[in-house]
């Protein structure tokens, strides 16, 4: 089977990707960055989520001679003006320290009534080629952020996340439920329409 390498250390995604892959029927074997050989470091200076998954994905690509994939997203949050978006990893300071995020978030939202927390989950996905050829999806989720944590098990802002056609957070959800809505199932899906440009 073709090999893709995914450009990330977060299990939570490589988790989300296998599943996608594996219920969507595409033939192709991701591979794990700590299992790729690339020791390198990425630096990810974009200042978007698209210049971001790019650097992130021609970076593995580059080094190591593979077709690699990688995701960069965030959560939007209106009355922050779009705080935390491409800084969401580290908003309180430590890259993915998920607890500290979410507290973060809380205090800044001190005060904002129901109706203004309004936010969405952001995926921009890059597909790297050997050939150097490469494709940027974005896909996105609109939820609205709680006052306190519903759930557990998933990652970063999910027990935070109110999804309101599902009437639960997305740390509520199963893989399979989150991947239908979720910001990055979404870019994947869009990807998708495009799959001969990884498959050939
Ligand atoms: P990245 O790994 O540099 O793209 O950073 C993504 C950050 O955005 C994560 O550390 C999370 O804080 C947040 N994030 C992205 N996708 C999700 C998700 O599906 N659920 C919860 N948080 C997410």
């Amino acid at each position: 089977m073709k090999k893709v390498i995914l450009a990330s250390d977060n299990a939570h995604k490589l988790e989300e990707f296998r599943r996608y892959f594996r219920e969507a029927e595409i033939p192709l074997e991701i591979i794990p960055l700590r299992e790729s050989g690339f020791s390198g470091d990425i630096v990810e200076d974009g200042a978007t989520f698209e210049e971001n998954a790019l650097i992130k994905a021609r970076t593995v690509s580059l080094a190591t001679g593979c077709m690699a994939i990688a995701d960069d997203s965030g959560l939007e949050v209106d009355a922050l003006n779009g705080a935390p978006g491409v800084h969401s990893a580290r908003y309180a300071g430590i890259h993915g320290d998920d607890a500290a995020n979410n507290a973060k978030l809380l205090a800044e939202l001190e005060g904002v009534p129901e109706e203004g927390r309004t936010a969405r989950f952001v995926s921009a996905v890059c597909v790297f080629r050997e050939d150097g050829e490469h494709l940027t999806v974005r896909g996105t989720a609109e939820g609205r952020i709680l006052k306190e944590k519903q759930g557990s098990g998933t990652f970063g802002y999910d027990p935070l996340f109110y999804y309101p056609p599902f009437g639960k957070t997305f740390a509520e959800l199963s893989g399979t439920e989150k991947n239908s809505v979720s910001h990055r199932g979404n870019a994947l899906t869009l990807l998708m329409k495009k799959r001969d440009f990884f498959l050939k």
